[in-house]
């Protein structure tokens, strides 16, 4: 199965998705991940996105497309992929229809993730991640049971994303609602749209997606 979270920046997308790799095994297919880890390695695509990613703009979709094309090459996503901020302009969306044909595969459900704009701001700039597992924390919402230690991993080195501070996060909202909403009426269109309530508690959040997704 391959399904998108659709949603703005602080909507659960990434929390979602690494909770179904967990029960699915399908696998997680962030570009933001992708990004920063090209960022953080220096290479082309890396030294290409940094500045525009610290703005909080979009990268360019030539860029983004490349990165998605040459993962969904590798044979585990056969297992079925969770895209996770992918895609976020028309442009991505034609794309991903595009390869996904090339390689036999289809789209099953495009889950949009509804959330109030004025909570974003604030669930964005307090979260965190676990540095050796990337679990996911926020300062208000979701502390370690211990704290400074990883539920997950056992942990105790964390790490705040240089793009969720209050400005940054304004631009990306920005981005959001002119280019990547409109996939709201695109995935509408080919009767693949989804939407759950992203406001929710995690786990109900969790329920409704599989409730999206139905049996199986
Ligand atoms: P995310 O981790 O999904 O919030 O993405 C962080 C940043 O990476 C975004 O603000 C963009 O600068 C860039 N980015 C991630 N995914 C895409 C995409 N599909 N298209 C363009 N830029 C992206």
């Amino acid at each position: 199965m391959n399904i998108i979270l659709l949603g703005p920046p602080g909507a659960g997308k990434g929390t979602q998705a690494r909770i179904l790799v967990e029960t699915t095994g399908f696998v997680q297919l962030s570009t933001g991940d992708m990004l920063r880890a090209a960022v953080a390695a220096g290479t082309e695509v890396g030294r290409k996105a940094k500045a525009v990613m610290e703005a909080g703009q979009l990268v360019s979709d030539d860029i983004v497309i490349g990165v998605v094309s040459d993962r969904l090459d590798e044979p585990d996503t056969r297992a079925g992929v969770i895209f996770d901020g992918f895609p976020r302009t028309a442009a991505q969306a034609e794309a991903l229809d595009r390869l996904l044909a090339e390689k036999g595969l289809t789209l099953d459900a495009a889950i949009s993730m509804e959330v109030d704009d004025e909570l974003l701001v604030d669930r964005v700039s307090g979260r965190y991640i676990c540095a050796a597992c990337g679990e996911g924390y926020h300062d208000r919402y979701k502390k370690p049971a211990q704290e400074g230690v990883c539920d997950a991993c056992g942990g105790t080195e964390f790490n705040r994303r240089a793009d969720d501070n209050a400005e940054t996060v304004r631009a990306r909202l920005v981005a959001y609602h002119a280019d990547t909403a409109p996939l709201i009426d695109y995935y509408t269109g080919t009767g693949k749209l989804k939407t759950v309530d992203g406001m929710a508690e995690i786990d109900e959040v969790t329920r409704a997606i599989r409730r999206a997704l139905g049996p199986g």
